[in-house]
């Protein structure tokens, strides 16, 4: 499924990964599904509690507090994001075997280049398949 970013949610999803360095950073993503498009209208920016640049994890506090403001705005849970410091942006094995939402899109932003490069992934059954990702 397609998936549309704002510019300014991009941007504020890099200047997340840039602040937490040199470890991994991660978020939510919520919107609404528009004819077949994942439209992102809202990103939370979360802290990552493993504090490593390997490997993230989701704190279950900042995750409910972030799907009850989803709730509260109407908006669709659409899945998460989080950064690669130093490598390509797409699902590390642990990522592929980490992923037991076959409906999430998991974006992967890398800052292993000049510029930060942002993909995105639907993971089924260990199976990757990169989305189309328009950034708005
Ligand atoms: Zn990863």
């Amino acid at each position: 499924m397609a998936i549309r970013l704002k510019q300014a949610d991009f941007d504020a999803m890099a200047a997340h990964a840039r602040s937490g360095l040199p470890n991994e950073a991660c978020g939510l993503i919520a919107g609404k599904i528009e004819n077949g498009t994942a439209v992102v209208e809202k990103i939370y920016l979360l802290s990552n509690p493993d504090q490593s640049p390997e490997h993230f994890s989701i704190d279950p506090a900042e995750q409910l507090c972030a799907v009850r403001d989803m709730r509260k705005a109407g908006l669709t849970p659409l899945g998460n994001f989080h950064s690669h410091p130093s490598t390509p942006s797409r699902p590390s094995a642990e990522d592929i075997r980490l992923a037991h939402d076959p409906k999430a899109k998991y974006l992967i932003l890398s800052l292993a280049g000049e510029a930060p490069v942002l993909n995105a992934f639907e993971i089924v059954d260990g199976t990757v398949a990169q989305q189309l990702l328009e950034i708005v």
